[in-house]
């Protein structure tokens, strides 16, 4: 089944079940200053949970472009170097505003993807709320899993703690026990049997979470303590890119036709294969993930600047910049020239990526074109550094200057060192971005009130992803 088809059998289904098909909300909410990004299919109904507004249907259905690169959902490390997380994501989902509850969404979620989809039974999984022992005292979900008994075998319902299965908005606000859909799509030889929770929460590629139903049935207070709600709620999620993996019977949500088509693209422009090594491997997932994530922004609005949101915009955009330097050997922009590939192929069902398609084109290619330039003269200096290094250990003040004055990326900076059998001065790195943290807010302090914000935004999060990103991605290439 074509990814277009897999999204619009979704939507029709529900809409025969008497829900209404509504568009994705943009992913930057201009009136939620809780949230960067929408990083979930409830975010853009939020008001609508708290009985501050009221849907125009009780049964809503959407597909949801959602971005979870910042704050409490961040999965950019993953990206990449898994196989099924994504920046930019579209969540698939149906709501019930005070409607049907557990009993139909249980049903129904089953029906899809068994009777439509036609998806094996014998590779599912579900999970169950087990209750908790903490201030809640809450009790198992018996509800669910009296349901879910009737339609699966009971070595198959899986119970899950608070972390997994109950899910809460924030500290206050309508919350509830969920129920999880996991696949387990590996190969007999794959299989190191195993049972209960370990097979479905175990990092195996081929074990994922496809969908997410969540019961809001509790409010938290501001007390702290749960209230149960006179409305009860349904809110569920199911990851598209996952979905088509399931359906198109492939390993990998990147060997589906949502990715290659960009893949094919990228490995034309750049003269390589994907498939054949592991960095190239990564890297090629990379830029075909962000490429998605920065042009879907831009069509939103968001573009990349040095603040706030369209920080975070331009960090992912030159993640991918760096691994196809680095890693593809592209010394020129290339990014932009994939926006075609994917204007084509999600024009139809998000036609702000068509719309836009010149502007997007025109913003990738000069922000890759002014960071390729920082690139070249860092490594002239990053070079001139490396000849006057005696012994191992490069300072980290010089690797700082590099950083702050050129806008060298650190973690760049890091592994280039690490394949010449040379090190970095983490800790001395790490001193001197303090300092300049400090300096910075010693200047901003004397300044006007914006300046304050602009300067505080920028620091915080360059410290947060660049360096963080060092770290993790130097131990994972050693592991490569
Ligand atoms: P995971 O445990 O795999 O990180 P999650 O529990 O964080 O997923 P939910 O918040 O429950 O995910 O979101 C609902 C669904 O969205 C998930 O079941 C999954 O199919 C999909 N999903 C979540 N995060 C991503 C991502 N980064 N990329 C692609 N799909 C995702
Ligand atoms: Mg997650
Ligand atoms: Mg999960
Ligand atoms: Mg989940």
């Amino acid at each position: 089944m074509k990814s277009q088809d897999v999204r619009s059998t979704y939507l029709r289904f529900f809409e025969d079940k008497k829900h209404s098909i509504v568009p994705s909300a943009p992913m930057v909410l201009k009136d939620d200053p809780t949230l960067m990004f929408v990083n979930s299919g409830m975010a853009p109904f939020k008001e609508y949970f708290l009985g501050n507004a009221k849907p125009k249907n009780t049964r809503l259905t959407d597909s949801q472009k959602c971005l979870r690169v910042s704050g409490k959902h961040n999965d950019l490390e993953e990206v990449g170097y898994d196989t099924y997380h994504h920046t930019l994501f579209e969540m698939l989902g149906n709501w019930s505003f005070g409607d049907y509850f557990k009993k139909e969404a249980i049903a129904w979620a089953w029906e899809l993807l068994i009777d439509v989809y036609k998806i094996d039974p014998d590779i599912l999984y579900v999970t169950v709320f087990e209750g908790s022992n903490d201030g809640d005292a809450l009790e198992m979900d018996q509800e669910a899993y009296d349901l879910w008994k009737e339609i699966i075998p009971e070595d198959r319902i899986l119970m899950g703690d608070k972390k997994d299965n109950f899910w809460e908005m924030g500290d206050q606000g309508p919350c509830g026990p969920c129920s999880e859909i996991h696949v387990d799509i590996r190969t007999p030889e794959e299989k190191v049997l195993v049972s209960g929770k370990d097979l479905v929460n175990q990092d195996h590629p081929q074990v994922v979470e496809i969908w997410n139903l969540v019961f809001m049935q509790y409010n938290r207070k501001a007390n702290g303590s749960l209230e149960v709600l006179p409305n009860k709620h349904i809110d569920t999620g199911m990851g598209f890119e996952r979905l088509c993996m399931v359906l198109q019977d492939v390993k990998s949500n990147y060997d589906t036709d949502v990715f290659t088509p960009i893949i094919r693209e990228i490995e034309t422009i750049t003269d390589t294969e994907y498939g054949k090594d592991a960095e190239i491997d990564i890297a090629i997932r990379v830029i075909s993930d962000h490429v998605r994530a920065v042009a879907f922004s831009i069509a939103d609005g968001q573009l990349p600047s040095n603040t706030g949101a369209g920080y975070v915009i331009r960090r992912i955009l030159r993640r991918a910049i760096r691994y196809g330097f680095t890693f593809l050997d592209k010394k020129e922009p290339f990014i932009y020239r994939l926006v075609s590939v994917l204007s084509k192929k999600m024009g139809d069902a998000f036609p702000e990526i068509k719309s836009q398609r010149q502007l997007i084109e025109n913003v990738i290619k000069e922000e890759e074109t002014s960071f390729l330039r920082t690139l070249d003269q860092g490594l002239v200096l990053l070079d001139r550094i490396i000849e006057t290094t005696k012994g191992k250990e490069v300072s980290g003040d010089k690797a700082f200057q590099l950083y702050d004055t050129y806008g060298f990326p650190i973690d760049l900076t890091a592994l280039i060192l690490s394949e010449k059998g040379l090190e970095l001065d983490e800790k001395g790195f790490n001193e001197e971005l303090q300092k300049q943290k400090q300096r910075s807010r010693a200047a901003s302090e004397m300044s006007t009130e914006d300046w304050i914000i602009l300067i505080e935004d920028a620091v915080e999060e360059f410290v947060g992803y660049d360096h963080l990103e060092a770290q993790v991605k130097l131990t994972r290439y050693r592991k490569v």
